[in-house]
């Protein structure tokens, strides 16, 4: 991805998405600046996974556009999606690792498929592996991790080529509040190092503690936009609820 500051690294107009009958997102127009620390928030059903996935190619708009980085995404054509989506680092909930692969493998994947060299590729997962405090777990198998540190080493794979775009979906929703933790300042770090993170999730803590600007949706419409300011916070008090 190409490196612009001034310009929103994603823009949305008017997007919709339906299944069906089923309007999962509805007229949802957004733009979200470079090295923004975002979370999405909003009950179950809201349509937060629905906007990541459309972030990250998995699903089309059936509606208006998306802009990343300056590029129409509804132009790449299917060919290119695996490529463009090298711009980015995906975490999943359910961590989704390669089972019959180990630690380091699963790390070392995507390196390898952009034809890294094996040397630079080796220095570069284990310096990845320290950062998440997993090392000396390289040689380990993911069943043999507890969910924590699965999504510690699914947090060094979204990470291990620099993305400038991390899509987070429900994160710590698996996890205990010490690993939840661990990750969120994982996730910090990233930000801190220079990239845009985008976080889905209802988890209440994970949203009074993070992040420099909130959206809410609510049965797919953007229903909140607020900067981490006096109104963020007041704002979370007042639908408490909504995230229980
Ligand atoms: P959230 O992540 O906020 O829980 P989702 O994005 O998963 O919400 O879902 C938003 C809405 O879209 C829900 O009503 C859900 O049932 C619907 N939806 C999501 N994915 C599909 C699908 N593949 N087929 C049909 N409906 C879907």
């Amino acid at each position: 991805m190409s490196e612009n500051l001034n310009q929103p690294i994603i823009r949305m107009f008017h997007v919709f998405r339906q299944y069906g009958a089923q309007k999962a997102l509805t007229d949802i127009t957004l733009d979200i600046d470079s090295n923004t620390f975002l979370l999405v928030t909003g009950p179950s059903g809201a349509g937060k996974s629905t906007l990541l996935r459309m972030l990250y190619l998995a699903e089309p708009v059936s509606q208006g556009q998306i802009i990343i980085d300056g590029i129409n995404t509804s132009r790449i054509s299917r060919r290119r999606k695996p490529v463009f989506r090298r711009n980015f680092g995906i975490i999943f909930q359910n961590y989704k690792l390669i089972l019959t692969k180990t630690v380091f493998d699963n790390v070392a994947l995507s390196l390898e498929v952009m034809g890294e060299r094996p040397d630079m590729i080796r220095k570069r997962v284990h310096g990845i592996l320290r950062t998440v405090g997993l090392e000396h777990r390289q040689h380990a198998y993911p069943i043999t991790l507890s969910g924590g540190e699965q999504q510690r080493i699914a947090v060094a794979r979204a990470i291990v080529r620099n993305p400038k775009l991390v899509l987070a979906d429900e994160p710590t929703g698996n996890l205990d509040s010490d690993s939840a933790e661990i990750i969120l300042n994982l996730l910090k770090g990233i930000h801190r190092n220079g990239a845009t993170v985008i976080i889905a999730t209802h988890d209440r803590a994970l949203i009074e503690k993070l992040g420099d600007r909130l959206i809410q949706l609510d049965r797919g419409m953007l229903v909140g936009d607020f900067k981490n300011d006096i109104r963020f916070s007041e704002s979370v008090d007042r639908d408490s609820d909504s995230y229980n």
